[in-house]
């Protein structure tokens, strides 16, 4: 691949910053959460990866967490602050808190301070980033990862998540190529395959694959809470509803915001499983078992497909 350098950004594709050797001299993770603080674990493991760590956050207790165990170099919970002088600023804080994160860092963010996030829907991201970071834009590039838990704070990151997972980023027309580039590499030095994807696109796919899975486990544990007998249905459960069940352990601010903020998209797939689902009682009301079993072998042969491309 040929080089192309920028004065500007002082940048070189290939992976390596004219100065010093490092992707990153100056990274901000603002929200050193399950995400952030998986980041920052696995960019300081890699030696050109990035100088100086600054985490931000409203709580001292996560951010003294993460110094402690060397997942930042040093925090401030004033936003604006953390963003001075630095060359890389994450955010990864929930879906709701993008606009005021993105307006709280404006006055002090560098010229060229390429800006990027890890919101788990895009069109709401992008919105605020118009919203709040008009003038900054070229230098924003909205990134989602597909990797993670249910479990969430900085005790939750561990370096190895982003490890042959995939990391979508969905650049603007106004993106700048080179900044679009940094991004791609970062993700790439934290293990992940890169793909770029259009916004509106990212968030009907990422819709049927997480957010609906989401909503139907959230549901269903719900459904169980609310009958009489939850007690003994609970004690004998076992790992097929641990299975289906484990992410409804997730964090429920989180889950509201990626609801919310994808609503459209989460509303389409609904009604699509919705109408599934009734072809499936109308089946089983008539004891068709041509059209379960039909359904059944479906499902499976899918997933079995869809596992050992997984393994
Ligand atoms: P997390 O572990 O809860 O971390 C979020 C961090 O943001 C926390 O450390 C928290 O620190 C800060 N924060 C929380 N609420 C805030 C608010 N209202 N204003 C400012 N800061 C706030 O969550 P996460 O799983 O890393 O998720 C972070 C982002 O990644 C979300 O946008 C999510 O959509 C996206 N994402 C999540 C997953 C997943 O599976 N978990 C996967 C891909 C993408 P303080 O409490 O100290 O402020």
């Amino acid at each position: 691949m040929s080089s192309v350098t920028s004065s500007v950004l002082n940048y070189n594709p290939d992976g390596n910053d004219l100065v010093d050797n490092l992707l990153i001299r100056r990274l901000v993770i603002i929200g050193v959460g399950l995400i952030g603080g998986s980041l920052a674990r696995i960019l300081r493991k890699q030696s050109n990866g990035c100088g100086e760590i600054i985490g931000c956050g409203r709580g001292i207790v996560n951010l003294q967490t993460a110094v402690e165990l060397g997942v930042i170099d040093r925090y401030t919970t004033d936003i604006a602050e953390a963003v001075t002088d630095a060359d890389m600023i994450v955010v990864a804080v929930p879906l709701g808190a993008m606009a005021k994160t993105f307006a709280a860092m404006l006055p002090n963010l560098a010229p060229h301070a390429i800006v990027t996030d890890v919101g788990s829907a895009k069109s709401s991201v992008v919105a605020d980033a118009r919203a709040q970071l008009a003038a900054h834009l070229p230098y924003f590039v909205p990134g989602h990862p597909i990797a993670g838990t249910e479990k969430s704070g900085v005790t939750a990151s561990f370096a190895e998540l982003f490890q042959k997972r995939r990391v979508i980023l969905t650049p603007l027309p106004e993106t700048d190529p080179l900044a679009h580039a940094k991004v791609k590499k970062m993700w790439q030095l934290a293990g992940a395959e890169v793909i770029d994807m259009e916004v509106v696109h990212h968030d009907e796919v990422l819709a049927a694959t997480s957010h609906l899975p989401h909503v139907l486990a959230y549901s269903l544990v719900d459904t169980l809470v609310k009958m009489e007998e939850r007690a003994e249905i609970f004690r004998f459960s076992a790992g097929g509803f641990r299975d289906f069940s484990r992410i409804a352990s997730s964090d429920p601010q989180m889950w509201h915001d990626i609801c919310v903020a994808n609503r459209k998209a989460v509303l389409y797939m609904i009604d699509l499983f919705n109408h599934q689902l009734q072809e499936f009682r109308v089946a089983l009301e008539h004891e068709d078992s041509k059209t379960i079993l039909e359904i059944f072998t479906r499902a499976k042969v899918t997933r079995d497909k869809l596992q050992e491309k997984l393994e």
